[in-house]
């Protein structure tokens, strides 16, 4: 048969050029870019098995001898081209921790390429794969339909597991990887009935070609500075973890002053540094053998990921990268350069369960005060928080169907009548998942997804409907306090519907006192002052919430119609210094000049509950007389003081 060996030779050229641009693309990098390389080599020996064979011909004895030892190497390699191939599959979609579970399938994976090998090593024994006749003439055998089954079964497990695990390597890397199989398979149909034509290996080097020009794309993954991985690559590897439910810690390493240190180095400069600390982990990373992925996401933020098996090391290498921040790093330019870094080790998904909340998590690191020790995510990171985050807008909605919400109220006592003389509604919501949920958290995700309006509202009118209810009157309370958020102060029509809803209810405006803030002047003043006029001429009074957290500004209060002051906890309860006793001291005295009367909020023991009252603060709020109760508790609390 007189056999074409042209595909041979181009396949051979391609996979020649194909090695030699992985290594000078740096693409040989990292695991899968070592196993990639292996592919590409395993696949040129079998196709310089086969080119050899083309060329042995002849009945010497000795042509006889190679041409067996080349035919076998041929489908050694071959087929062993196939079974890594089907590895990479694996290693690519990150999911050897899922193999390995199951030793069943861990053996089935070995299995057929086992029996290959096996069938190979026989057949130097007896002719059971292939025969060279004595004439020099090559022989299939029957076993070969063995070979051929064996690859088969490769062929479904690639497919089916680039399926089965799509959506970890997304669309534009499963269509390579997976026509790839397709051209193998396609190859081996037209080979094995045309098998003038050798294009099997062709077909496998135009996989691999397609794979890595889709795939292996270094200049997408690696940054060329700094030889890190890049911000892209980090997002796909652990979304791919997440959804694989693979375990992997990662060190986090947030260079907190970056952004000062990029002003004064320049974005070179600042770059170049960059680098240096990337020597700095990887030296860390291969003294310690740890085998972890580095990556730069920019920013400063620099990132560990390790893999479970290193994981008695994580602890170990965290702290010598903090030891080694901490000395200067030495730039030629700047001379020494002070690092600041933050270093955090989470583990996923025990610490954080999703990747929006570990990029979130990430970002917040910077804003935590350095300690100069290693933080653990466990210690610092409430998971719940940032799962709260992520679904806080579609809690809030379902809340607000559901009902879920619930106004709460906090008595406040007068020290000048000796009794509780008004409350405050604090809304409470409790999820069916998440259980109860701060208004720290929900009140500010409303005013940005714009429910707050909707809860304005709702808790406007329960706190109404509680004032015209039976029970009310019996509890000899002068008002209730509403705090009304930023973006509602925002509204032009918020004045008209507030009015609105009391006049439905036959409240009467004095009963009703609404909590301000100041920020909500620096937003819309012109608007906030004609709510704020409207309201005071209807006759509700105006209370200001909060004072003495951020930049307090007297002379705006001046400027408020306000009938009490508020003062927020932070400040109450801020160190009795002599400085901070004057600051205070002035505060409430310049309040109570201006006419305006004060809420202590926060009081939480019989001391500041005595400082206050000797400064003649008119009104106390806080877990020391109660927390905010519900209204049924909160009546008998009434009745019963
Ligand atoms: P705020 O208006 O300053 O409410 C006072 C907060 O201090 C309440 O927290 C209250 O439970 C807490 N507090 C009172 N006394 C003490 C004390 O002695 N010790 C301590 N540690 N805390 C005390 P809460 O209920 O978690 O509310 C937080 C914030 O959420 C409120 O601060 C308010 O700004 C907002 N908020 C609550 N309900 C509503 C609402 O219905 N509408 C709007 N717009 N905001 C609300
Ligand atoms: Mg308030
Ligand atoms: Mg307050």
């Amino acid at each position: 048969m007189d056999r074409i060996v042209y595909f041979d030779y181009s396949a051979l050229m391609l996979l020649l050029l194909l090695a030699g641009t992985l290594e000078m693309r740096k693409m040989a990098r990292g695991h899968l870019g070592r196993h990639f390389l292996i592919l590409v080599i395993t696949t040129t020996v079998s196709c310089v098995a086969e080119i050899a064979d083309y060329y042995l011909v002849g009945s010497a004895s000795s042509v006889v001898l190679l041409k067996f030892i080349s035919n076998t190497i041929y489908f050694a390699f071959h087929n062993l081209t196939l079974f890594l191939y089907v590895t990479y599959t694996i290693s690519l979609t990150d999911t050897w921790h899922i193999i390995r579970r199951n030793k069943f399938v861990l053996c089935l994976l070995y299995f057929p390429i086992a029996v290959i090998m096996g069938s190979l090593v026989v057949n130097f024994f007896t002719p059971f794969v292939f025969n060279i006749s004595s004439d020099g003439y090559y022989e299939r055998s029957s076993g070969i339909i063995l070979l051929y089954a064996m690859a088969a079964c490769y062929l479904f497990w690639g497919v089916f597991h680039s399926f089965r695990f799509r959506k970890s390597i997304g669309f534009n890397r499963f269509v390579p990887v997976v026509v790839t199989y397709l051209l193998m398979f396609l190859a081996v149909v037209f080979q094995y009935f045309f098998p003038r034509y050798q294009i099997e290996i062709f077909a496998n080097t135009f996989g691999l070609l397609f794979v890595s020009m889709m795939v292996q794309r270094p200049e997408f993954t690696i940054d060329s500075e700094t030889g890190l991985y890049k911000l892209k690559a980090y997002l796909s590897n652990i979304k791919a973890a997440f959804i694989n439910e693979k375990e992997l810690e990662i060190i986090q390493v947030n260079v907190t002053n970056y952004k000062s240190l990029r002003e004064m180095l320049g974005y070179e400069g600042a770059s170049t540094l960059l680098s240096k600390i990337g020597i700095i982990l990887e030296t860390i990373d291969a003294e310690n053998r740890l085998n972890s992925e580095i990556y730069n996401l920019g920013g400063g933020k620099l990132r560990l990921v390790i893999e479970k098996k290193a994981f008695e090391k994580t602890v170990e290498v965290a702290e010598e990268i903090n030891e080694a921040l901490k000395q200067d790093v030495r730039m030629d330019s700047a001379g020494k350069i002070g690092v600041v870094a933050n270093i955090c080790i989470v583990n996923i998904p025990k610490d954080i369960s999703n990747l929006e909340s570990l990029m979130a998590f990430g970002d917040d690191l910077n804003t935590l005060p350095y300690t100069g020790k290693v933080l653990f995510a466990s210690d610092i990171y409430k998971k719940r928080y940032y799962d709260i985050m992520r679904d806080i807008d579609s809690i809030i909605e379902q809340a607000l169907i559901n009902k879920k919400f619930e106004v709460y109220y906090q008595p406040i006592y007068s020290l000048n009548d000796n009794r509780f003389n008004s409350a405050e509604a604090l809304l409470r919501l409790m999820d069916d998942k998440y259980g109860f949920i701060s208004p720290d958290i929900f009140i500010p995700a409303a005013e940005k997804s714009g429910a707050i309006h909707r809860i304005g509202a709702y808790v406007l009118e329960s706190v109404c409907r509680f004032i015209s209810g039976e029970t009310f009157p019996k509890l000899n309370l002068d008002y209730i306090e509403v705090n009304l958020s930023v973006a509602q102060c925002m509204r032009k029509d918020l004045a008209d519907n507030i009015l609105e809803t009391i006049e439905k209810y036959g409240v009467k405006p004095s009963q009703i006192n609404l909590e301000i803030t100041e920020t909500a002047v620096n937003y819309s003043p012109a608007t906030l002052m004609d709510n704020l006029e409207k309201l005071t001429k209807a006759g509700i009074q105006l209370s200001l919430d909060d004072f003495g957290t951020g930049y307090s500004n007297m002379s705006r209060i001046a400027m408020l119609p306000l009938k009490i002051v508020k003062l927020d906890r932070t400040f109450t309860n801020a160190e009795n210094t002599p400085n901070m006793q004057i600051v205070l001291e002035d505060a409430i005295k310049m309040i109570k000049d201006m006419n305006m009367e004060i809420v202590v909020e926060g009081i939480e023991n019989e001391n500041l509950l005595k400082m206050f009252s000797d400064l003649k603060c008119e009104y106390i709020q806080g877990y020391y007389y109660s927390k905010p109760i519900p209204q049924d508790e909160f009546i008998d609390f009434i009745l019963n003081s």
